[in-house]
């Protein structure tokens, strides 16, 4: 085995038993083309010296890792979907195969999409598109590059299966991928376990929580429950942020898609703003517009109210309501500090923190300045404004609209402003997302198997990511 010192196995979750999840054997699949592999986090988790036959065999075939899951775990958990809950989902293609240590000893769980059907597949084939697996690659490096808290893609392989989706012109080709984040321990997981009126089940739900996932929790004093929900909703408050400062759309933000420890994850009919736009909504079966953009603070609320719902059955009712009633006050913090370190300038603050924020983005909305580009532009405030000035968007930011947001971005102070001397810089524009560029990607792979415009705008997006420099790891989640 090619396993470097920094693979640490730590296989947590199965310990806790068989009531938490299924036992579950991976579909066989006709072929196997490695499509993406994620060399820097192989690295991290000491996985990246595996030669190709080992890849194959643990991210196509998954067979087990050493010294972690025996077996890999559908994993039980009920959820609201569009607000009604469903008590018939839970992994129905996807399952946990391994957990690991990271070097901040912080447990990684790697999981699957389109691994085959489980207990909980329904009437699905348990399959993913290959689509779907290119744009799950797009969006967690996009979002990577941008600061936010993501589950990271590690592996995709094209299967040889043909699917029909009603969604995708069919038969369309097939994938399976696996993904690399801190849990998947999802707000419905809570949620079932309070349908079938579990409190045990819950309590050392809340137990692994507090001692794998949120450690900060720990330091919370009072009730266990109450202190898992306020880390819980600081990070989820930050998350939400996160998605606003990056112009994201996750799409669908039901409970079984939002995780304890924080992080985006279960990329689908996700999409980035063109511009700013309250209402622009990702998922066309989002009829009522429930997830739109502007939403989305709003509706990670609703899922934690129903996560507090859940612990109810172990905490104390008063301690988690005053839990929630504290989360738009995180949030109002979290959106300051986003746009700010997305912005590299320092927040005074004061009132003018949040009038620039909503400067900027009424400033995108109403001269339709594209949403990443603005960003691009005045990275750093006023060490960029020369090339803000000077770029095509320079007429734009020389008009009236612009002006009160253009004098609050050069009273900021830059931070670490020598990030500009990045090559990325002096491009006429930065790498974004927007659908239009996703559909220009698949398109080739569709109809010709070239993948080279992928390769390029990924390339794209990994120098972004190091330009910007945003991703520092934040683990104090309470020290601020
Ligand atoms: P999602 O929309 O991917 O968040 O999934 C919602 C639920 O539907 C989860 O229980 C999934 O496991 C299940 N699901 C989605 N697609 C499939 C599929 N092709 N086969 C089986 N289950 C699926
Ligand atoms: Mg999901």
């Amino acid at each position: 085995m090619s396993m470097t010192s920094r693979y640490r196995p730590d296989p947590r979750f199965a310990a806790l038993g068989d009531a938490y999840s299924d036992p579950v054997e991976p579909a066989g699949f006709p072929e196997a083309n490695l499509r993406w592999w994620n060399e820097r986090w192989a690295q991290e988790i000491g996985l990246g010296a595996l030669d190709e036959a080992e890849r194959e065999a643990h991210f196509h075939r998954f067979k087990p890792l050493p010294d972690n899951q025996p077996v890999p775990r559908a994993i039980r958990y009920h959820g609201h979907q569009f607000r009604t809950y469903n008590p018939q989902i839970g992994d129905g293609r996807g399952f946990l195969y391994a957990q690991l240590r990271d070097r901040h000893d912080r447990l990684l769980d790697l999981g699957t999409k389109g691994s085959g059907q489980t207990p909980y597949s329904r009437s699905g084939d348990g399959r993913l598109t290959l689509k779907g697996a290119v744009r799950e690659v797009l969006a967690s490096e996009m979002l990577e590059a941008l600061g936010v808290y993501t589950s990271k893609t590690f592996a995709v392989y094209e299967t040889g299966e043909q699917l029909h989706r009603g969604d995708e012109p069919s038969p369309t080709r097939s994938a399976v991928l696996t993904r690399l984040q801190h849990s998947h321990l999802r707000f419905g997981v809570f949620q079932r376990h309070a349908y079938f009126e579990r409190p045990d089940l819950i309590g050392e739900l809340v137990e692994y929580a507090i001692a794998h996932l949120v450690p900060e929790a720990a330091d919370i004093e009072g009730d266990r429950a109450a202190a898992l929900l306020e880390a819980v909703s600081r990070r989820s408050a930050r998350l939400a942020a996160q998605w606003m400062a990056a112009g994201f759309v996750h799409g669908v933000l039901n409970t079984d898609n939002l995780v304890v420890t924080g992080e985006s994850f279960d990329y689908g009919p996700w999409r980035f703003l063109p511009h700013f736009e309250p209402g622009f909504t990702a998922a066309y079966f989002d009829e009522q517009g429930l997830y739109a953009y502007a939403r989305q603070p709003e509706s990670v609320f609703w899922a934690l109210q129903q996560l507090a719902g859940a612990l109810s059955l172990v905490g104390d009712q008063d301690a988690l309501i005053s839990v929630l009633e504290a989360y738009p006050g995180h949030y109002k913090r979290e959106i300051i500090t986003a746009f700010h370190h997305r912005l590299g300038v320092e927040p005074k603050g004061d009132d003018s923190d949040g009038a620039l924020v909503s400067g900027l983005l009424n400033a995108s909305r109403e001269l339709e300045i594209p949403f990443e580009a603005l960003f691009f532009d005045w990275f750093c405030g006023e060490a960029s404004q020369e090339r803000a000035l000077g770029s095509e968007r320079g007429a734009l930011y020389g008009e009236d609209a612009f002006a009160a947001v253009q004098a609050q971005l050069l009273e900021r102070t830059p931070v670490r402003a020598e990030r500009l001397s990045h090559a990325c810089f002096s491009k006429p524009a930065p790498v974004h997302m927007t659908i239009e560029r996703v559909e220009s990607i698949w398109a080739p792979i569709a109809e010709r198997d070239d993948w080279f415009a992928l390769e390029q705008t990924l390339s794209d997006v990994s120098a972004a990511r190091a330009a910007y420099d945003l991703g520092r790891d934040r683990v104090g989640f309470l020290s601020e």
